[in-house]
């Protein structure tokens, strides 16, 4: 039998889930569930080899993830991903000093890595700072500074992990449906409260829905603010699977995936590290690898 992190036999039914046009609070782009998720067996599945992984061969050179313990993925129920490559030394993306900010919902990248981001904050199970501990998966997390307000200092042991803290405004507006000045106020002071928590400013903003990206209003208001990317998604997470935005419902090399900080009230009774060992789950039967967004990016020089 085996048990989650919680020492609670894993018991959700993979069958009775599925698709969920789940209304996110960063909402999606595209439109429809996903069809035919691969549901995931999670009591009856017989470990794997852990050195596993017919996928490529990754660069043996320092796999940024660390070696992977089997045994604390077996704890949560889950075989290691495979490591991913060293990060390329010439970034895919360079950021500039000044200027227009980029937008990005994926990375070019030949690599078979995509990108996990998780968003706003509200979930703050300590037990998804004992998994990721555990496995050390690299996140990026685009946080909301009144969701996190209430409780800084969750997120610091994640960010200890290595992750960076990313700028996802003060409390998750249509930005487009503000004026310029309130956009402004919506990133600068999201800016200026994780900086002073967490001490590094934000180098990527986050629009809540994706919304406004576009805009050169948005653009601009970004631009003031300090960070030197806004950062959208090709993929989102729901409870077991994910929403795609291509048509054909895989992942690519270089995407990146949106999920988000979410406990059971918002995913239908799963907890945060039940979605999370899913989405791995997702990520790891088509072959890919987590990499760290920030290492594909060249931030400006200082
Ligand atoms: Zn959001």
């Amino acid at each position: 039998m085996i048990r989650d992190g919680r020492g609670r036999t894993r018991t959700y039914a993979a069958g009775a889930l599925a698709l969920l046009a789940f209304a996110t609070a960063c909402g999606e782009s595209g439109g429809g569930g996903s069809a035919a998720p691969a549901t995931r067996s999670t009591g009856a599945a017989a470990p794997k080899p852990t050195e596993a992984a017919p996928t490529s061969a990754a660069p043996t050179t320092a796999a940024p993830a660390g070696g992977a313990d089997p045994a604390a993925w077996a704890k949560w129920n889950l075989t290691p991903l495979a490591p991913a490559p060293a990060p390329p030394a010439d970034k895919p993306i360079k950021l500039e000093r000044t200027g227009p900010v980029p937008v990005f919902s994926e990375v070019k990248t030949n690599d078979k890595v995509v990108f996990i981001t998780i968003d706003d904050g509200a979930e703050k199970d300590p037990k998804f700072v004992e998994m990721l501990t555990d496995l050390k998966v690299p996140i990026s997390m685009f946080l909301t500074r009144d969701i996190v307000r209430n409780d800084y200092a969750y997120f610091k042991p994640l960010q200890a992990l290595g992750n960076h803290i990313q700028n996802h405004t003060v409390d998750h507006p249509v930005m487009s449906k503000i004026p310029a000045e309130k956009q402004k106020s919506e990133i600068c002071d999201a800016q200026s409260a994780l900086t002073q928590q967490y001490g590094t400013a934000p180098l990527l903003f986050r629009p809540p829905f994706g919304d406004g990206a576009s805009t050169s209003t948005l653009n601009t208001s970004v631009q003031q603010c300090g960070p030197r990317a806004m950062v959208l998604w090709r993929e989102s997470m729901q409870i077991h699977d994910m929403q795609y935005q291509a048509g054909d419902k895989k992942l690519k090399p270089g995407d990146i995936i949106l999920a988000h900080f979410r406990g059971p009230s918002e995913l239908k009774g799963a907890t945060m590290t039940q979605m999370f060992g899913d989405l791995l789950a997702r990520i790891q039967e088509q072959g890919f690898s987590v990499a760290r967004l920030e290492d594909y990016i060249q931030a400006p020089a200082s």
